[in-house]
């Protein structure tokens, strides 16, 4: 299949200190659906910089137009508004298959788009892969796990999740999506990659997604009361989004064997009490702590066995908490609040 070829004037830049020409042999056309989201902008924004021509494919379902602002005049970037639960026929050399709300108050708004997002979403992909005979790269979740009986949680763990529960829709819709990705294997010979993906925050979350990171950012800016579920005795562990990034294309990048599950995540584990001290601290908030109830079927804890990244693709997370807290807090100071002056 011929490639495209963009050249423009400023082709010739260095990037990352390669040349157009040596970048041209390895250059690849890489779709990622739900680019316009938090994760998928990051991945972008890599891929993109490497010199990688990149489709976004969002609806904008939770994604915005501002996380992909400044890739728009970018020569190597192209965008395209479609709903991944239709087909779609598009030419690419890999897919990163991001598509899906990830945080609970967005996928239970309508878990019926959600699990049709998941399921749809991941055999249009599939059937796209194949057709291209392509490198397609899923991002699962930790929520295969459901409420894990077995702690640290090893990709071997089948999981202890509610089918019918409020979360069902996503962790349900989730792992059939990986059965998905497995059957096209064993059926088609396709090359997936699955990557389990944990609790992961940073830059461009959406101020309004509910997660536990942005929420509490934001409340504690804000001087409001850092609203814990529960009594906070719950874990999860957090991976600040370039080192989760960095996670995925290396996934995408290894050895023809390697297919996943596979966790990626920091294994660091913190109780969300201790989290909402870390950021009530650095923020110097006067927010005091109020405690709601804990939704149905959360799960107590959630940590990474990252032993099979470790070992097969060299991955490990390299930011601390709190460094990825500071870097967090800063974006939400200045974009989201943009008249905040701290006392
Ligand atoms: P996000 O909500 O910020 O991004 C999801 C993107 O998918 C959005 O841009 C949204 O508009 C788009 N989208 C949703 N439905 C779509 C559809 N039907 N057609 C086309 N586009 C659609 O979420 P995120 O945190 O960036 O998560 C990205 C992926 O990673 C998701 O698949 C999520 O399940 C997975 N994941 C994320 C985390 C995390 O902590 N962030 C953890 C585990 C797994
Ligand atoms: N949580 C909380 N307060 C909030 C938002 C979330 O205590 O304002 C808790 C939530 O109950 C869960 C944890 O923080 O135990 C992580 O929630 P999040 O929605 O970020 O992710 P997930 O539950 O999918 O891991």
């Amino acid at each position: 299949r011929p490639r495209i070829t963009l050249l423009k004037s400023d082709d010739s830049r260095l990037i990352e200190g390669i040349t157009m020409a040596r970048l041209y042999d390895s250059r690849k056309r890489i779709i990622v659906t739900g680019g316009a989201g938090f994760l998928g902008s990051h991945l972008m924004d890599r891929l993109i910089s490497r010199g990688h021509e990149v489709i976004c494919i969002d609806n904008f379902f939770t994604g915005t137009k501002k996380n992909i602002e400044h890739l728009k005049d970018k020569w190597n970037f192209e965008f395209i508004r479609h709903d991944v639960t239709l087909p779609m026929s598009y030419e690419a050399d890999e897919i990163y298959n991001l598509a899906c709300p990830a945080s609970p108050t967005h996928y239970q708004h309508d878990p019926i788009q959600t699990t049709r997002t998941s399921v749809l979403g991941a055999l249009n992909i599939l059937d796209l892969a194949t057709r291209l005979k392509c490198r397609v790269l899923q991002a699962s979740t930790s929520e295969i796990y459901g409420d894990p009986e077995i702690h640290p949680q090893v990709e071997t763990y089948w999981g202890n999740v509610n089918p019918i529960g409020p979360r069902s829709c996503y962790d349900e819709g989730k792992r059939c999506a990986e059965t998905l990705f497995f059957d096209y294997r064993r059926q088609y010979g396709l090359r997936v990659k699955v990557a389990r993906i944990f609790n992961t925050y940073g830059t461009r979350m959406h101020p309004a997604d509910g997660r536990v990171v942005s929420n509490f950012v934001l409340q504690a800016l804000r001087g409001d009361p850092i609203t814990i579920f529960g009594q906070g005795s719950q874990t999860r562990s957090f991976c600040y989004v370039d080192d989760l990034v960095e996670g995925l294309i290396r996934l995408m990048e290894s050895d023809e064997g390697v297919t996943g599950p596979i966790n990626l995540g920091n294994p660091d584990e913190f109780t969300i009490r201790e989290l909402a001290e870390m950021v009530i601290e650095q923020v110097g908030s006067s927010s005091k702590i109020v405690f709601e109830p804990l939704p149905q079927d959360d799960p107590r804890q959630r940590q990474p066995d990252i032993s099979q990244a470790k070992a097969l693709l060299g991955w490990e997370p390299k930011v601390k908490l709190r460094d990825g807290l500071a870097r967090t807090i800063e974006f939400f100071r200045e974009s989201i609040l943009p008249g905040y002056a701290p006392s």
